[in-house]
This record gives C-alpha cells, sequence and structure tokens, in this order.
C-alpha cells in the first residue's frame, strides 16, 4: 500500500514553535543575526574553495536598521543569499535547515575546512514571528541575477514573488507588533536596546554586526575662536561596529596581556576589583573547549545568601545558549566566574539548554581539577594573594568539605587553610603535618570564639606543653570540618578538649585512677552542688595548672552543642 504522507497544520505548529520552545522573545534577534553569520560563513567558504568567486571577506558584514516611523527592524547581510528554491524549502518548511545540509555535505566530501557554522535545526528564523506580525525575506541569491521576495503573517502560510534587489545577500523586515499590556515590543525599535541584545548573545560573532548609532559629543573647536569661545555639542549618527567579534578566549594565551584579562573581566562580570587570577585553558580530543575562568578577589555582596547563583557563561560556537550554566561548578567552587565555548555540545531546538549532560560534565571535571591546581599554585607561590582569596572564600571551601558527608573532603583539604598555635599564623595540613613530632598521635585543633579565648582554654597547656601544635579554629563550621575530613593518612583528628586527647601510659592510668578513688568525696559534693546541670564530675586527665574544665561525652563536641544551640535559637550562622 501507498505510503500517505504526514500532514501537519502547519498554523499550529508555527504556534507551537513560536510560542513554545523559547523562554525569552529578546532571542530572535540572536537567530536571526545567526542565520545572517552562517549566509556569510558559506560565501567566504565558496571564495575560500572556488578562485573563480571574487569574494572579499573583509566586506562581509550584517547590517541591523530600525524603523521607527515604519515600525520594522531589518537584519541584513551580504552573504550567499537564497533562490527560490532555497526560499520555499528552508522558510518555507519548518525544521528543514539549509545549514544542517551544507554542513552534511562538507562531512560527505570529507572536506578538512572547520566553518563552524551555527544553524542545525531549522526552527530559528520562525522566532521573528514572536515579536513580528509581518516578516519580508528579500534575497538574492550568489550567482543570480533574479532577486525573490518571501512574506508572511505567520498565521496563513507564506508568498513568494520576484523582486529587485542590487547586490546578493538577504535583508529579513519584520514588522514589529503592537504593544500589549505586559509586552513591550517598542523596546526592539530602539538602537539602546539592540545594541544590549547584540553585545549579550552575538558579542562574538565573526563578523561585524554595524548599526548606526547617535553620539552627543563636543564640535570642533573653530580655527577662529575667540578667547571667549565656549564649547558646543552636538548629536553625530554614526555606523559602528556594535560586536566584539573575537572573544579573548579564542586568542592564543601568549598574545593576551594581563590589562586584556582584566578588564574583560571587569566589564563582563561587573566587578571593579581586578581578579586574583586567571585560568585560560582549552582541550581538544573528546570534547573539545576553550575556558577563561576568574578567581575575584571578594565575595559578590550576595555571595552567602540564596541569591547568588552559580554558573558559567556557555558559548557554543561563539553564541551565547546560558548565562549561568550551574552545571559546569561543584559548589565548592561557586565563587569561579568565567566562560566556556564549545561546538560540542548538543544543544536543544530552542539552543537554551543542553540536551545531554555527558560533555557537560566531562569539561566540568577537568576544570575542577585546573581551579584547584590553581589555587594551589597561588598557595605556594603567593601566600599572600592566597590568604585574601582565604579570607573572601575559605568558609566556601569548608562547606565543601562538610557537605554530603565529606565526599569531597579529598578534593578539598590541600585547600584548607587553619590558624596554627605554633606558627602565630595560618597554616595548611601539609605544613602541620611536615612540623609534627614523630610521637605526636593526633592533629589536635581546639575550637572557640577566638584565637586568644582558645590559647587561654585550660586543656590545650598540656598539649602545648608536649611541643604539639594546635590548630584554633574560630569558625563555628570548623568543627563539623574537622568531623569530616576524620583522618588524613591514618592519622586521626581530636579536639584538645577531648578526656582521651592525649594517651595514658599504663602508669599514668593507674596514677589517675588512683586519684578518682581519693578525689570521690568531692566530686560527689560538686555533682550535689551542680545537680543536673552536669551529667558527671570526674577527676580530668587533661588538665594542668587549670582547676577544672566542661568537657562533652559522644560523637557531638562541646562546640558542636553550642553552635545547634545558636541555630536553635535562631541566630544566624
Ligand atoms: P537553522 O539556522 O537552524 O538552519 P533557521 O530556521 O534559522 O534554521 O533557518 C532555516 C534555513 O534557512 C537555514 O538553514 C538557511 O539555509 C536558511 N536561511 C535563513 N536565513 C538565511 C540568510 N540570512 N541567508 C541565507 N540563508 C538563510
Ligand atoms: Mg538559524
Amino acid at each position: 500500500m501507498a505510503k500517505k504522507q504526514f500532514k501537519a497544520e502547519s498554523k499550529r505548529l508555527l504556534d507551537l514553535m513560536v510560542n513554545s520552545i523559547y523562554t525569552h522573545k529578546e532571542i530572535f534577534l540572536r537567530e536571526l543575526i545567526s542565520n545572517a553569520s552562517d549566509a556569510e560563513d558559506k560565501l567566504a567558504y565558496k571564495a575560500l574553495t572556488d578562485d573563480q568567486v571574487p569574494v572579499d571577506r573583509s566586506e562581509l558584514k550584517i547590517t541591523i536598521v530600525p524603523d521607527k516611523e515604519m515600525r520594522t527592524l531589518t537584519v541584513s547581510d551580504n552573504g550567499v543569499g537564497m533562490s527560490k528554491e532555497d526560499l520555499e524549502s528552508n522558510l518555507g518548511t519548518i525544521a528543514k535547515s539549509g545549514s544542517f545540509q551544507f554542513k552534511q555535505d562538507l562531512a560527505k566530501e570529507d572536506k578538512p575546512e572547520d566553518i563552524d557554522v551555527i544553524g542545525q535545526f531549522g526552527v530559528g528564523f520562525y522566532s521573528a514571528f514572536m515579536v513580528a506580525d509581518h516578516v519580508t525575506v528579500i534575497s538574492k541569491a550568489y550567482g543570480s541575477d533574479q532577486a525573490y521576495m518571501w512574506q508572511s503573517d505567520g498565521a496563513d502560510g507564506y508568498t513568494v514573488t520576484e523582486c529587485e534587489k542590487d547586490t546578493v545577500g538577504t535583508d529579513v523586515i519584520m514588522h514589529i507588533k503592537a504593544n500589549v499590556e505586559d509586552e513591550n515590543y517598542d523596546q526592539y525599535l530602539e538602537t539602546y536596546k539592540l545594541q544590549e541584545l547584540i553585545k549579550k548573545y552575538s558579542d562574538y560573532i565573526r563578523y561585524p554586526i554595524v548599526m548606526e548609532v547617535e553620539d552627543y559629543r563636543q564640535k570642533e573647536k573653530p580655527a577662529d575662536a575667540g578667547d571667549d569661545y565656549k564649547p558646543e555639542w552636538e548629536t553625530v549618527k554614526e555606523w559602528k561596529t556594535i560586536n566584539s567579534m573575537v572573544p579573548l578566549w579564542q586568542r592564543p594565551k601568549a598574545q593576551v596581556k594581563p590589562e586584556e584579562y582584566n578588564s574583560f573581566y571587569k566589564e563582563k562580570f561587573m566587578d571593579w576589583q581586578d581578579p586574583l587570577a586567571v585560568i585560560h585553558t582549552s582541550a581538544e580530543g573528546a570534547v573539545t573547549y576553550k575556558a577563561l575562568l576568574y578567581i575575584p578577589e571578594k565575595a559578590p555582596y550576595d555571595f552567602y545568601t540564596r541569591e547568588y547563583q552559580k554558573g558559567l557563561q556557555l558559548y557554543s560556537s561563539g553564541v551565547l545558549i546560558m548565562d549561568k550554566c550551574a552545571d559546569l561548578l561543584p559548589d565548592y567552587f561557586r565563587f569561579v566566574k568565567g566562560v566556556v565555548d564549545s561546538a560540542d555540545f548538543s544543544l536543544n531546538i530552542s539552543r537554551e539548554v543542553l540536551q545531554h549532560t555527558r560533555q557537560l560534565s566531562v569539561i566540568a571535571k577537568a576544570l575542577e581539577k585546573k581551579i584547584k591546581a590553581e589555587l594551589l599554585k597561588m598557595q605556594k607561590e603567593e601566600p599572600e594573594k592566597y590568604e585574601k582569596f582565604w579570607a573572601a572564600f575559605g568558609n566556601q571551601i569548608k562547606y565543601g568539605v562538610v557537605a554530603e558527608y565529606g565526599a569531597h573532603k579529598e578534593m578539598l583539604q590541600d585547600l584548607l587553610l587553619f590558624w596554627s598555635s605554633k606558627e602565630g599564623k595560618n597554616t595548611t595540613l601539609a605544613a602541620y603535618k611536615d612540623r609534627m613530632p614523630e610521637d605526636q598521635p593526633y592533629y589536635y585543633y581546639a575550637c572557640g570564639e577566638s584565637v586568644d579565648k582558645i590559647a587561654k582554654l585550660p586543656q590545650v597547656e598540656r598539649i602545648l606543653d608536649k611541643g604539639y601544635e594546635i590548630l584554633y579554629c574560630t569558625e563555628d563550621v570548623d568543627d563539623f570540618v574537622m568531623q569530616a575530613l576524620g583522618e588524613i593518612d591514618g592519622k586521626k583528628f581530636k579536639s584538645a578538649t577531648a578526656e582521651d586527647a592525649l594517651p595514658q601510659t599504663e602508669e599514668e592510668k593507674k596514677a589517675s585512677e588512683e586519684k578518682a578513688e581519693a578525689g570521690k568525696p568531692v566530686l560527689e559534693a560538686v555533682k550535689e552542688a551542680l545537680g543536673d546541670k552536669v551529667k558527671e564530675v570526674r577527676i580530668s586527665k587533661i588538665l594542668k595548672t587549670g582547676a577544672c574544665c566542661l568537657s562533652a561525652d559522644g560523637p557531638v563536641s562541646l562546640e558542636m552543642e553550642r553552635y545547634m544551640r545558636k541555630l536553635e535559637g535562631g541566630e544566624h550562622m
């Protein structure tokens, strides 16, 4: 039996398309500019592979013209253009992508040229109908003498007629919808808004995107101006290239100056301070990408609030796909800012979300290693800088150690700093270990409000007397960090305030048992006086000159208990 063709209700399909796949109407401009860029690429490719094609690559550009009176916005290119057949099949068929076909053909011919065409799904063009009630496409294909005009209101099909056009290329003319209550379409006729959108989504398109912009500036001083000359101002219209074209991260490292890295950071991530460190890296192979990452010097004001969103900017072939791709950064490195660019992502049809996360997780894993290596390098080579980093983001690293039952402690423990009783400044755990006497049984730490207060704790005295070093912990989270660390290379972490902080010899044990026996009446009297406030009164094994101290039994330390009580009381961490 002959197969019947599926019929699609094209009006409904278009409605569905236009109104449900994109979350932001403004991306229509990104889509049209991407198409224009693809068209330029295709023409440039023709010129590259055929000497007969007289194309000057430097002439290729994309032009944006808003016209408030006519309510039109025009996106023009001088790329390959479309023939009558192209218009019918590429713009008349939803989900038909001439660009995808182009890529396939190249692949079939096994052409090595890497031309990085953006289009692939054959739906982007229709996003114009999100903001326009009528779209006219005037196009003249390369090598043809006749131009054609494609027109549609979106709803009931399209028409293609012959028309006049001097030059090869395509004009897409959108008649912008009238404003409705909660939708401002007028903004798409405003130069400043269009500039903003070009910067946001299409900054790294490799062809100039030009627009006429107004500049308010001082008139030149006339040669015959007298002493009483007052400067005059004028508004001038000027054609300007809006996009920066070559992304910093695509340039070879050796050719980028530190100032360029820094000003890019400040502009893009809206910081007024230079970053502490820059990581410019790339990979080729299973997943090919380039990344430019920054470690800021200070935490943004909202960093420790729920409002702060982690993530890296994600580009695919120079087009912004996602502003904050959270999957690229683990929580403990959520302070890192930056961009990742890869043509390898499988994008979904709206190009707003990624289809598969495999490539993402490969990249995320690699970047995580890079970030850690950069921090360790800073710790070693620029300790003062590292102290700055630690002051801003140390707590984030500590939360990372505690999170998910310590699953990331191996990743993070080398980054930790604690105050050293011996050094009188911050130390890493590795340096602590290097200084450790052979007989020292544990990593010691003691928690408290301040270094001074901890140093005065009666329990620390005996440990310090032994020549052992104690890590003084003043952050609420520290006790949890120590619990999460548990041990490193078989050596355990031990609170200086624990009863068994110093292991006793047989003799010492016997002596203290005797003492306990002898002291019984005193202990009983104290217990009676304190009543339910304490569970037990006993002779301490850890005091030296101090008369008494508080201690806790069980897995929850005294400091942790205090912290929990603080939480219950509604105090903030
Ligand atoms: P995609 O870009 O994903 O292929 P679109 O719906 O954006 O899908 O465009 C469909 C097709 O129309 C493109 O693949 C291309 O062949 C053609 N096209 C769109 N705009 C232009 C243009 N400005 N110049 C030449 N061809 C174009
Ligand atoms: Mg497209």
